[in-house]
Protein backbone atom coordinates (compact mmCIF):
# COMPACT_ATOMS: atom_id res chain seq x y z
CA UNK A 1 0.00 0.00 0.00
CA UNK A 2 1.19 3.45 -0.68
CA UNK A 3 0.84 6.39 2.03
CA UNK A 4 -0.57 8.73 -0.60
CA UNK A 5 -3.48 7.17 -1.41
CA UNK A 6 -6.31 6.81 1.00
CA UNK A 7 -7.29 2.82 0.94
CA UNK A 8 -10.56 1.74 -0.49
CA UNK A 9 -12.72 -1.09 1.02
CA UNK A 10 -15.51 -1.64 -1.25
CA UNK A 11 -18.61 -4.29 -0.49
CA UNK A 12 -20.28 -6.50 -3.14
CA UNK A 13 -23.47 -7.54 -1.88
CA UNK A 14 -24.33 -8.95 -5.48
CA UNK A 15 -27.86 -10.24 -5.16
CA UNK A 16 -28.19 -10.02 -1.71
CA UNK A 17 -29.84 -9.98 0.44
CA UNK A 18 -33.34 -10.71 -0.10
CA UNK A 19 -35.05 -8.38 2.21
CA UNK A 20 -34.91 -4.41 2.77
CA UNK A 21 -34.81 -5.07 6.43
CA UNK A 22 -31.89 -7.09 6.56
CA UNK A 23 -29.95 -4.92 3.65
CA UNK A 24 -30.47 -2.01 5.96
CA UNK A 25 -29.31 -3.72 9.49
CA UNK A 26 -26.14 -4.55 7.39
CA UNK A 27 -25.54 -1.29 6.12
CA UNK A 28 -25.93 0.37 9.95
CA UNK A 29 -23.72 -2.73 11.54
CA UNK A 30 -21.16 -1.74 9.09
CA UNK A 31 -21.60 1.82 9.35
CA UNK A 32 -20.84 1.55 12.92
CA UNK A 33 -18.21 -0.79 12.29
CA UNK A 34 -15.92 1.01 9.89
CA UNK A 35 -16.78 4.47 11.80
CA UNK A 36 -13.81 7.19 12.27
CA UNK A 37 -11.30 4.13 10.61
CA UNK A 38 -9.55 6.60 7.88
CA UNK A 39 -10.30 4.33 4.92
CA UNK A 40 -12.59 4.95 2.36
CA UNK A 41 -15.23 1.95 3.12
CA UNK A 42 -18.31 1.39 0.21
CA UNK A 43 -21.08 -0.86 0.52
CA UNK A 44 -22.91 -1.86 -3.15
CA UNK A 45 -26.26 -3.13 -2.29
CA UNK A 46 -28.58 -4.46 -5.07
CA UNK A 47 -30.25 -1.36 -7.06
CA UNK A 48 -33.63 -1.96 -5.55
CA UNK A 49 -32.26 -1.57 -1.73
CA UNK A 50 -30.15 1.44 -2.86
CA UNK A 51 -32.93 4.23 -1.63
CA UNK A 52 -33.14 2.38 1.65
CA UNK A 53 -29.70 1.44 2.43
CA UNK A 54 -28.97 4.74 1.78
CA UNK A 55 -31.47 6.89 3.73
CA UNK A 56 -30.19 4.54 6.49
CA UNK A 57 -26.50 5.51 6.71
CA UNK A 58 -27.19 9.12 6.32
CA UNK A 59 -26.40 9.55 2.25
CA UNK A 60 -23.80 7.96 2.69
CA UNK A 61 -20.21 9.41 1.84
CA UNK A 62 -17.15 9.70 0.12
CA UNK A 63 -14.72 11.08 3.06
CA UNK A 64 -12.16 8.83 4.90
CA UNK A 65 -14.26 7.33 8.31
CA UNK A 66 -17.69 7.38 6.50
CA UNK A 67 -19.76 4.84 4.67
CA UNK A 68 -19.63 5.71 0.82
CA UNK A 69 -22.84 3.93 -1.04
CA UNK A 70 -22.52 2.03 -4.83
CA UNK A 71 -24.49 0.57 -7.11
CA UNK A 72 -23.69 -2.79 -8.95
CA UNK A 73 -23.88 -1.49 -12.32
CA UNK A 74 -25.86 1.04 -14.27
CA UNK A 75 -26.99 2.31 -18.01
CA UNK A 76 -24.50 4.45 -19.78
CA UNK A 77 -27.21 7.00 -20.93
CA UNK A 78 -29.13 9.36 -18.94
CA UNK A 79 -32.77 8.70 -19.74
CA UNK A 80 -34.67 6.71 -22.22
CA UNK A 81 -36.16 3.25 -23.23
CA UNK A 82 -34.01 0.88 -21.80
CA UNK A 83 -36.51 -1.30 -19.99
CA UNK A 84 -35.11 -2.44 -15.95
CA UNK A 85 -32.33 -0.78 -16.40
CA UNK A 86 -31.29 2.46 -13.94
CA UNK A 87 -29.69 5.74 -15.45
CA UNK A 88 -26.75 7.06 -14.11
CA UNK A 89 -28.34 10.73 -12.55
CA UNK A 90 -30.63 8.37 -10.63
CA UNK A 91 -27.94 5.93 -9.23
CA UNK A 92 -26.02 9.27 -7.88
CA UNK A 93 -29.50 10.50 -6.38
CA UNK A 94 -28.96 7.24 -3.73
CA UNK A 95 -25.04 6.84 -4.28
CA UNK A 96 -21.38 7.87 -4.64
CA UNK A 97 -19.91 5.05 -6.27
CA UNK A 98 -20.73 2.58 -8.90
CA UNK A 99 -19.06 -0.94 -10.08
CA UNK A 100 -18.56 -1.63 -13.04
CA UNK A 101 -17.48 -4.92 -15.66
CA UNK A 102 -17.99 -6.77 -12.95
CA UNK A 103 -17.13 -10.56 -14.65
CA UNK A 104 -20.69 -11.98 -13.24
CA UNK A 105 -22.06 -8.97 -15.43
CA UNK A 106 -19.53 -9.66 -18.77
CA UNK A 107 -20.62 -13.38 -18.08
CA UNK A 108 -24.30 -12.97 -17.77
CA UNK A 109 -25.29 -10.19 -19.34
CA UNK A 110 -23.13 -9.59 -22.40
CA UNK A 111 -21.17 -6.17 -20.88
CA UNK A 112 -18.96 -5.53 -23.38
CA UNK A 113 -15.51 -3.69 -23.49
CA UNK A 114 -17.07 -0.83 -25.31
CA UNK A 115 -19.90 -0.82 -23.30
CA UNK A 116 -17.89 -0.88 -20.09
CA UNK A 117 -16.09 2.32 -21.52
CA UNK A 118 -19.42 4.04 -21.79
CA UNK A 119 -20.34 3.23 -18.69
CA UNK A 120 -17.07 4.48 -16.70
CA UNK A 121 -16.84 7.65 -19.13
CA UNK A 122 -21.05 8.19 -18.26
CA UNK A 123 -20.34 7.44 -14.46
CA UNK A 124 -17.28 10.32 -13.48
CA UNK A 125 -19.59 12.57 -15.83
CA UNK A 126 -22.58 12.22 -13.58
CA UNK A 127 -20.17 12.86 -10.23
CA UNK A 128 -19.87 9.24 -9.43
CA UNK A 129 -16.96 7.18 -8.73
CA UNK A 130 -16.21 4.57 -11.40
CA UNK A 131 -15.20 1.19 -9.52
CA UNK A 132 -14.34 -0.76 -12.68
CA UNK A 133 -12.98 -4.41 -12.63
CA UNK A 134 -10.80 -6.10 -14.79
CA UNK A 135 -9.49 -9.89 -14.52
CA UNK A 136 -8.75 -12.65 -16.47
CA UNK A 137 -10.64 -16.62 -16.82
CA UNK A 138 -9.24 -19.20 -15.53
CA UNK A 139 -8.68 -20.40 -19.18
CA UNK A 140 -7.02 -17.49 -20.18
CA UNK A 141 -5.02 -17.32 -17.27
CA UNK A 142 -3.53 -21.12 -18.12
CA UNK A 143 -3.42 -19.96 -21.78
CA UNK A 144 -0.47 -17.00 -20.59
CA UNK A 145 -3.05 -14.63 -21.76
CA UNK A 146 -3.49 -12.61 -17.86
CA UNK A 147 -1.83 -9.75 -18.89
CA UNK A 148 -3.11 -9.76 -22.36
CA UNK A 149 -6.81 -9.54 -21.12
CA UNK A 150 -5.69 -6.99 -18.29
CA UNK A 151 -4.33 -4.49 -21.32
CA UNK A 152 -7.24 -5.29 -22.94
CA UNK A 153 -10.33 -4.50 -20.84
CA UNK A 154 -8.13 -1.65 -18.91
CA UNK A 155 -7.52 0.16 -22.35
CA UNK A 156 -11.36 -0.25 -23.06
CA UNK A 157 -12.35 1.10 -19.61
CA UNK A 158 -10.38 4.42 -19.42
CA UNK A 159 -10.64 4.58 -23.40
CA UNK A 160 -13.44 7.52 -23.44
CA UNK A 161 -12.37 9.26 -20.17
CA UNK A 162 -11.01 12.97 -21.15
CA UNK A 163 -8.16 12.56 -18.47
CA UNK A 164 -7.43 10.16 -15.44
CA UNK A 165 -6.32 13.14 -13.22
CA UNK A 166 -8.94 14.56 -10.91
CA UNK A 167 -11.77 11.74 -12.46
CA UNK A 168 -12.14 9.85 -9.01
CA UNK A 169 -11.35 6.34 -10.82
CA UNK A 170 -11.03 2.93 -9.12
CA UNK A 171 -9.82 0.26 -10.79
CA UNK A 172 -10.23 -3.56 -9.01
CA UNK A 173 -8.08 -6.34 -10.37
CA UNK A 174 -10.59 -9.46 -9.49
CA UNK A 175 -9.14 -12.51 -11.43
CA UNK A 176 -12.48 -14.43 -12.65
CA UNK A 177 -11.07 -18.06 -11.46
CA UNK A 178 -10.85 -16.26 -7.82
CA UNK A 179 -14.05 -15.09 -7.37
CA UNK A 180 -16.70 -16.87 -4.99
CA UNK A 181 -13.93 -19.83 -5.51
CA UNK A 182 -12.23 -19.41 -2.05
CA UNK A 183 -8.83 -19.59 -3.82
CA UNK A 184 -7.39 -16.10 -3.75
CA UNK A 185 -4.37 -15.27 -5.96
CA UNK A 186 -1.14 -15.00 -4.36
CA UNK A 187 -0.39 -11.41 -3.15
CA UNK A 188 2.72 -11.17 -5.53
CA UNK A 189 0.59 -12.23 -8.98
CA UNK A 190 -2.34 -10.00 -7.36
CA UNK A 191 0.69 -7.11 -7.48
CA UNK A 192 2.05 -8.00 -10.61
CA UNK A 193 -1.23 -7.48 -11.60
CA UNK A 194 -1.66 -3.77 -10.03
CA UNK A 195 2.13 -2.78 -11.38
CA UNK A 196 0.73 -3.63 -14.78
CA UNK A 197 -2.50 -1.30 -14.21
CA UNK A 198 -0.52 1.60 -13.08
CA UNK A 199 2.11 1.14 -15.64
CA UNK A 200 -1.22 1.47 -18.60
CA UNK A 201 -2.68 4.33 -16.23
CA UNK A 202 0.64 6.32 -16.36
CA UNK A 203 0.73 5.97 -20.32
CA UNK A 204 -2.19 8.22 -20.83
CA UNK A 205 -1.53 10.29 -17.36
CA UNK A 206 1.77 9.60 -15.73
CA UNK A 207 0.64 11.81 -12.76
CA UNK A 208 -3.07 10.81 -12.44
CA UNK A 209 -1.94 6.91 -12.47
CA UNK A 210 -0.88 7.80 -8.67
CA UNK A 211 -3.80 8.91 -7.33
CA UNK A 212 -5.84 5.96 -8.90
CA UNK A 213 -6.88 3.51 -5.72
CA UNK A 214 -6.43 -0.41 -7.50
CA UNK A 215 -8.24 -2.70 -5.36
CA UNK A 216 -7.41 -6.51 -5.24
CA UNK A 217 -10.72 -8.89 -5.61
CA UNK A 218 -11.54 -12.90 -5.50
CA UNK A 219 -11.93 -14.73 -2.18
CA UNK A 220 -10.83 -11.68 0.04
CA UNK A 221 -11.59 -11.93 3.77
CA UNK A 222 -9.85 -11.53 7.22
CA UNK A 223 -7.60 -14.41 6.60
CA UNK A 224 -5.60 -13.55 3.81
CA UNK A 225 -6.22 -9.85 2.98
CA UNK A 226 -3.16 -8.82 4.70
CA UNK A 227 -1.33 -10.45 2.03
CA UNK A 228 -2.72 -7.98 -0.45
CA UNK A 229 -2.34 -4.84 1.52
CA UNK A 230 1.29 -5.38 2.19
CA UNK A 231 1.65 -4.63 -1.97
CA UNK A 232 3.19 -1.27 -3.14
CA UNK A 233 0.32 -0.85 -5.83
CA UNK A 234 -2.73 -2.55 -3.88
CA UNK A 235 -4.69 0.00 -2.29
CA UNK A 236 -7.56 -2.13 -0.98
CA UNK A 237 -9.98 -4.59 -1.98
CA UNK A 238 -13.20 -5.71 -3.47
CA UNK A 239 -15.26 -7.87 -1.64
CA UNK A 240 -17.78 -10.04 -2.41
CA UNK A 241 -18.91 -12.95 0.23
CA UNK A 242 -17.06 -11.48 3.46
CA UNK A 243 -18.82 -8.33 2.76
CA UNK A 244 -22.17 -9.82 3.82
CA UNK A 245 -20.85 -10.29 7.57
CA UNK A 246 -20.10 -6.55 8.98
CA UNK A 247 -17.03 -7.67 11.44
CA UNK A 248 -15.44 -9.67 8.28
CA UNK A 249 -16.06 -6.68 6.39
CA UNK A 250 -15.13 -4.16 9.58
CA UNK A 251 -12.06 -6.55 9.97
CA UNK A 252 -10.69 -6.01 6.43
CA UNK A 253 -10.83 -2.40 6.57
CA UNK A 254 -8.98 -2.74 9.37
CA UNK A 255 -6.27 -4.24 8.29
CA UNK A 256 -6.25 -1.81 5.32
CA UNK A 257 -5.85 1.19 7.64
CA UNK A 258 -3.42 -1.03 9.61
CA UNK A 259 -1.12 -1.75 6.50
CA UNK A 260 -1.57 2.10 5.39
CA UNK A 261 0.07 3.31 8.52
C1 LIG B 1 -16.74 -10.05 -6.23
O1 LIG B 1 -17.83 -10.53 -6.57
O2 LIG B 1 -16.40 -8.94 -6.66
C2 LIG B 1 -15.89 -10.82 -5.32
C3 LIG B 1 -14.66 -10.42 -5.16
O3 LIG B 1 -16.48 -11.90 -4.72
P1 LIG B 1 -15.80 -12.85 -3.58
O4 LIG B 1 -15.09 -11.95 -2.61
O5 LIG B 1 -16.93 -13.58 -2.98
O6 LIG B 1 -14.83 -13.72 -4.30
Amino acid sequence: MNELRMPVVAGNWKMNPSRSAEAVGLAVSVRDGVAGLPARSVICPPTIWLAAVSAAVGGGSREPGGIGVGAQTMRAEEAGAYTGETSPVMVAEAAQYVILGHSERRQYDNETDAGVAAKVASAAAHGLVPIACVGELAEERRAGLTAAVIERQLRAAISLLPRIAGTSLVIAYEPVWAIGTCDAASGEDAQAAAAQIRAILAESDPTGADEVPILYGGSCTPDNAAEFFAEPDIDGALVGGASLNAESFTRIVQLAVDAHG
